[in-house]
């Protein structure tokens, strides 16, 4: 319900870049009566040098020094940056078609946040991160500075299929394993079905005019032009090219799911490296938000209800929950995400050796598949399940160079990086998080069974 008199709200948009099914959005417009703005902060320097010290709440460049940071990894590559720019400008659009208005500012949200509400006079800022450590450390500065003007900030749980207050037990109880987490919630959970946008209020238009300003500025802002033309030449080896934003998102489930029925053979085709089919490549658009896993979820059921249900339309729904047993990993374990001794407090595999890395990142180890894959990687921002398992355990495992390394090169290139399936991840292939099993993979007995023709190796080949 609108109400004129009610004090403006803000929505700060983190890795839930939408306006649908998003509890942030529709939190604030309870509570402001539909009087609300979003905003949006751009990194400061997205280029900028990955430290391994900047999920431990230490000084960067010290302990990045002592650690020996991966040499030459930025924070993110080009083509990732683009892909979060598509993503706000469509966001802008979806915040014009309601009525309302999206500010998109670039810098530190400790300061950018604050002013923004400071100037707008507003009372409450929500908020719906993945509570990683990192995000929680933005949360505590933006708190500060909004409490210095009588502000709050309310943070809203967003990023999973399942909502944490519905899990039966509570986070920091979260079952090591996660066969034993899936039994559970399978068991006991349900899924809540997508909300729509609530109702908004029309800003006035002079708002909309500073807010359109603020954008255009930040977008157009030293590094944010160069990477949406970076991002205009696609590779032609490249099977897929995912354009961020909402419309790309939903155009790829109704292709996937409607179209080509694709998401009825998921289960013998997931393993696949070749072609832009073999897996539902959802991925980009669910790591920033711009479509929800309860949307992706509600569109198994309709699938199921009005096509055919089987093994693999709950194999989608079932990876679902792997996205989901990560997200919470990564707010239960906190810092420990992040170390190099993993959850399990484990002895790593830790050698730094800045020229196999090299090697590895660049895809010229003379491991045909591992190159392969690499190369994709650099060359595209993409790579399937099974390659990144392969890539993982071999820098891990058999190379035995620090695992952290490797996760750090992922989240600078992966265009769909996501804090907690990346980080966990990692820990599990480098034997450091709680998987039971030993995930030390031999690279040529892998290429011959999914790469049997050859065909990828050939495909990545070079170049
Ligand atoms: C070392 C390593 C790093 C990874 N880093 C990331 C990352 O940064 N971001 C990311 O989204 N996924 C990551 N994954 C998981 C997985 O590889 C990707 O989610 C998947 O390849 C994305 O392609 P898709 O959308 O076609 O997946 P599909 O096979 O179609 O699966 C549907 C969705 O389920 C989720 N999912 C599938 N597999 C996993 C998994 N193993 N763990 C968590 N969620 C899963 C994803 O959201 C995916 O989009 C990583 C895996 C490994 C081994």
């Amino acid at each position: 319900m609108i109400v004129a008199s009610a004090p403006l709200a803000i929505v700060w948009h983190r890795t839930d870049l939408r306006l649908v099914d998003n509890a942030a959005v529709t939190g604030a417009a309870h509570a402001a009566g539909g009087r609300i703005v979003g905003v949006c902060v751009l990194p400061a320097d997205p280029y900028g040098d990955v430290t391994l010290s900047r999920r431990r709440g230490v000084d960067p460049s010290s302990r990045a020094a002592a650690l020996g940071a991966p040499p030459g990894v930025a924070r993110s590559s080009p083509r990732r940056v683009a892909h979060l720019l598509q993503a706000v400008d469509e966001l802008c659009s979806e915040w014009e078609a309601a009525g309302s208005t999206l500010f998109v500012v670039q810098g530190d949200p400790g300061e950018c946040v604050p002013a923004l509400a400071a100037a707008l006079g507003v009372r409450e800022v929500h908020t719906a991160p993945c509570p990683a450590f990192d995000e929680r450390r933005e949360d505590a500065a933006v708190e500060r500075g909004l409490a210095a003007h009588g502000m709050r900030l309310v943070v809203h749980d967003e990023t999973t299929m399942l909502a944490a207050e519905d899990l039966p037990f509570a986070i920091d109880e979260l079952p090591d394993v996660f066969s034993s987490f899936r039994r559970a919630v399978e068991q006991s959970c349900r899924v809540r079905p997508p909300a729509a946008v609530p109702a908004l209020a029309r800003v006035p238009e002079e708002l909309r005019a500073r807010a359109s300003a603020l954008a255009d500025a930040a977008m157009a802002a030293p590094g944010m032009a160069e990477a949406m033309k970076a991002s205009d030449v696609a590779d032609p080896r490249a099977s897929f090219v995912p354009h961020g934003g909402r419309s790309h998102g939903l155009a790829r489930i109704r292709r996937w799911f409607w179209e080509t029925d694709c998401i009825a053979q998921y289960k013998e085709t997931r393993d696949g490296l070749v072609g832009a089919d073999f897996a539902s490549r959802l991925s980009p658009w669910l790591a920033l938000g711009t479509i929800s896993a309860r949307e992706v979820a509600a569109e198994i059921r309709r699938y199921e209800g009005e096509r055919v249900s089987n093994d693999s339309t709950y194999w989608l729904f079932f990876e679902l929950l792997w996205r989901d047993y990560f997200h919470f990993w990564v707010r239960r374990w906190q810092g420990r995400a992040f170390k190099a001794t993993g959850v399990l407090g484990r002895t790593p595999c830790g050698r730094q050796d800045p020229e196999a890395f090299r090697r590895w990142c660049e895809g010229t180890t003379g491991e045909p598949f591992i190159d392969a894959s690499m190369r994709e990687l650099r060359v595209t921002g993409q790579l399937s399940n099974r390659a990144r398992q392969n890539v993982a355990s071999w820098l891990a495992r058999t190379e035995g160079i620090d695992w952290r390394w490797g996760a750090a090169w992922f989240e600078s290139q992966l265009i769909d990086f996501d804090v907690g399936p990346n980080w966990g991840n990692w820990q599990y292939v480098a034997g450091v998080g709680n998987d039971p099993r030993n995930r030390t993979f031999n690279v040529r007995a892998q290429a011959e069974r999914y790469d049997t023709d050859g065909a990828y190796r050939a495909l990545w080949g070079a170049g």
